[in-house]
Order: structure tokens, then sequence, then C-alpha cells
């Protein structure tokens, strides 16, 4: 009799007393000691969905290998009972949505796992939930943390998987041990090989595509892209290196180095090292820094050392052990840290972030495009994707600067394709289309040139004028 009460008890409590899980008792290791396959990271996030009212947990899309894409809304109860208006009033208040909104409460996004063999951070966006819903609860008064606990699933199994497979028991820290040897391809691609970090504007990549979507449906004022990098390269976050676009205001400037700040007071505490304004810049648009950027945000790119070479353990070329526990601890630490100088700050974010869009006051105000059918459709496909508004003018000839011979001309504009910078999203219409981004240095990360009208082989002029369009589609037959 006795031991039903006891289980009459146990099966009571469990359901009146339901709690989360730390990510150690949930998984049954301490994080940072094994590498957690993508399966196990969801199960994870269910269970503290299931048993919290700040987190709700969803599914955006599938990748190729048919791994759920999946993102958390973090934030206080009350925010999360309201969490649709939260949204909604975001963007209204930057005319993506009809009506008017002055919100106060921040949005900050975190992307975890975009190249799949810096697979520390994905086990750090499990940390990182935990710590806010437990430790951090104030701050989630006034902001609103959305969680991609892994932009890259195919990529981040692949390395995984094929670490946990060939790792020693225990690890081996030497460098020339086998479970620091990736084979080709290794697990920075998604399943066709690409670089989900160059693919954001160009969305040519089923996760891309999935998660723009999501993202436009939110649009945060902070977004955080975890990476890693070579083993004896400590830490690196904000403020970003130069070339910055020249489209980035002094307040993104400014708010960078906010940041970088105070995730500095806490490695300088620690001991931590790390270094900033060096290597990544801010300019190619295809980013998880650059592309937020342009979109408004706080873009920024957080690089730990380790990637696929380190492991659970690897020996440094500077003499000491690096673990995988200590590069869960420091992405931990900046994604803390990130939440809590936007929540610090969440009107001064929410009231330049309306700023931002407010401006459109571009050098060229239209972009007008002719040319074949089908890479027209290409082209609006694509902005599709970003949300960019354009329309189409049936007569008239434009002047402006010609891209075919990149000098001020006129061009015939039947049929003509109209991208306008007078549109919210008017500051990504310029990175994309003008046909120069002015460099502040020459040493930049990536490419210089990837305007649309040369890339989609449009014929195409920039106007400092506002072109007027009248059909919101292509009006009669197109061109071939
Ligand atoms: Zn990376």
């Amino acid at each position: 009799m006795a031991k039903l009460f006891t289980l009459l008890f146990l099966f009571v409590s469990t359901f009146l007393f339901a709690q989360v899980q730390s990510p150690e008792a949930f998984l049954g290791y301490k994080l940072g000691t094994q590498f957690s396959r993508h399966a196990d990271v969801v199960n994870y996030f269910e269970h503290v969905a299931e048993n919290s009212k700040m987190v709700t947990y969803q599914t955006y899309g599938k990748t190729n290998e048919r791994r759920p894409l999946t993102y958390a809304i973090v934030s206080s109860e009350e925010n999360s009972a309201n969490i649709e208006t939260i949204r909604t009033n975001n963007l209204k208040s930057i005319g993506i949505e009809a009506g008017s909104a002055n919100p106060e409460k921040a949005i900050v996004w975190l992307s975890y796992n975009v190249h799949g063999n810096e697979a520390s951070s994905t086990e750090a966006a499990m940390a990182t939930l935990y710590k806010l819903i437990t430790e951090k609860k104030d701050w989630l008064e006034n902001t609103v943390v959305i969680i991609d606990p892994c932009v890259n699933p195919d990529g981040r199994d692949r390395y995984a998987n094929w670490y946990n497979q060939v790792k020693a028991s225990p690890y081996n820290p030497s460098q020339d041990a086998t479970e620091h040897s990736e084979p080709w391809p290794g697990g920075r691609p998604n399943h066709y090989l690409f670089d989900l970090n160059r693919d954001w504007a160009w969305a040519s990549q089923v996760e891309s595509r999935q998660r723009l979507k999501l993202y436009n449906q939110w649009m945060p004022q902070v977004h955080v892209d975890f990476h890693e990098q070579g083993i004896n390269e400590p830490y690196y976050f904000a403020p970003a290196a130069e070339p910055f676009h020249e489209i980035i205001t002094p307040f993104q400037r400014d708010f960078q180095t906010q940041i970088g700040k105070n995730h500095a007071k806490y490695f300088d505490k620690e001991g931590w090292l790390f270094f900033t304004r060096e290597r990544f810049d801010l300019l190619y648009p295809s980013y998880g820094d650059t592309y937020p950027i342009y979109m408004g945000a706080i873009g920024m790119t957080y690089e730990q050392a380790g990637h696929g070479f380190a492991g659970l353990g690897i020996n440094t070329d500077e003499g000491f052990e690096l673990t995988l526990e200590d590069r869960v601890a420091h992405h931990t630490t900046t994604g803390l840290s990130t939440v809590e100088v936007a929540s610090k700050n969440a009107t001064t974010l929410t009231s330049e972030f309306k700023k931002y869009f407010a401006d459109t006051n571009t050098k060229y105000k239209s972009y007008v495009l002719t040319g074949n059918a089908d890479n027209l459709n290409a082209l609006t496909d694509l902005l599709d994707i970003h949300q960019i508004q354009y329309g189409f003018t049936n007569s008239g000839t434009m002047k402006g600067y010609i891209y075919t011979n990149a000098q001020s001309g006129s061009m015939k504009a039947e049929n003509a394709l109209v991208v306008s910078t007078n549109q919210p999203k008017g500051k990504m219409v310029q990175v994309l289309f003008e046909p120069k981004a002015k460099l502040s240095t020459p040493l930049t990360y990536d490419i210089t040139a990837w305007s649309l009208p040369y890339a989609y082989g449009l014929n195409a002029v920039a106007s400092t004028s506002s072109v007027s369009y009248t059909h919101l589609t292509l009006p009669t037959t197109p061109y071939v």
C-alpha cells in the first residue's frame, strides 16, 4: 500500500511540479563533454518548451536530409502570451505592416552553427536557453530572444557523427590524432556542399529560403551568427574590421562597440583572450552579420577558436589544451552578454531601428531594368524572398547611370522592372543594386562586386529621381 502511495505521489508530482531540466540532467552528460546530435538538441528544446511558459519552440522548415530547422522564442511569460502583438508592432514601426507603433521590446536573434563543423555553438545554444529562463529572467521582461540552435543540421550531424565514430576514449588532444583530421567534405557546408554563410542574400539553398521567410516576419534589432576559427586564434567579437559598407549608420557602429565592451568585461574577468576589429569586415551582403545589418539590425559574427580540428580537446600551438567545455563557455557568455546589452538599451534599439527604415535618402532613387523575361522573373523571385517591393512601367526613356557601358546615358524602358529605394527596405535595395560599392579599404574578407543587374544579365539604369510605376506585375508580353 505504501508503495502504491509513493508511486501515486511521484505520478502526481510529475504533473504538478513539472520543471525544466538543465541540459546536463536532460542529456545525461555535462555540456562540452560530448557532441550532441541534432535530434537530441531538438528533444531538449522541446522539453524546455513543454515545461516553460517563457519558451515556444517551432519548426520553420526541413533540410535536404529531412532534419528539422527550428527556432525557440524566449521571453517573459507576459510577453510570450502577447507575442504576436510584439511581432506585428515591430513590423508596423518600420512600415512593413500597415499601422504605426513605437515598440519598447527589443528582439534579439541568435543563430548557431551555420558552419556544421564549428560545432561548439549548438551546445552553447542549449546552455544559453537554460540560463536565460533560470538565471537571467529579468532581461526577458523587455526583450524577446529568438534562438535557432542549428542553422545547418545536415552539416553539423555530418561532423558530430564522424567525430563520435573516430574519437578515442578518452579523447586524444594530440593534433596528430585521427579525431582532429576531418575527412572531405567536412561538416562546414550543407547537403549540397554550399556555404550557408554566403547564401543570405542569394537564397539559393532550402535552409536559407525557409529561414529568410521567418527572419523577415520578425526583423530583429540584433542578430548574432556564431562561428569558430583556427585553434590558435582565441575569440573574435564586435566591433568589426574595415571596410564597413557606407550605408552602415553611426549608431550601428557604436552599438557594436558597446556590445564588444560588455563581452570584454566578462572575458577579462575570466582571463580569456579575444580580439576585435580584425579580419571580419562588414561589406559583402550575404553573411549572417551583413544581411541583418542592411536590414537595420546590429549584425555580428562571433568566432571561437576550435573548428573541425578541435574535437573535445586539442593541444594548441600556444601550449595549452583547448577543450569543448571552454568553447561552449565562451559562446554562452557572449550570447548572454548580447542579450544583456540589448535589454539595457531596448528602447534605444527600437527607436534607432525605426529611424533606419524611415531614412531612405540614397544617391540613386530607382533602378530600372529590362531584358530576358526569365532573368527578370528570377530577379523578382529573389526580391519576393527579401520582401522588397517593385513594380513595372511600360513606356518612357530613363536617364541615369547605364550599367552596360558604365556611364551616364538613357535607356528605353518598355515593360521595365522598377525597384525603388523609397520603401522600408530601400537601403538593402541600394546595397544589392548599386553599380559599385564604396570601399574604405581594399583589404576585404570577400568579394567586392555583386550588383544584381550584372549578376542577372539585365539592362539597367540607376536613376537619381524616383521613377513611378503603375503595374505590380509585368504589364504586357515580356521581352525575349
Ligand atoms: Zn564559420
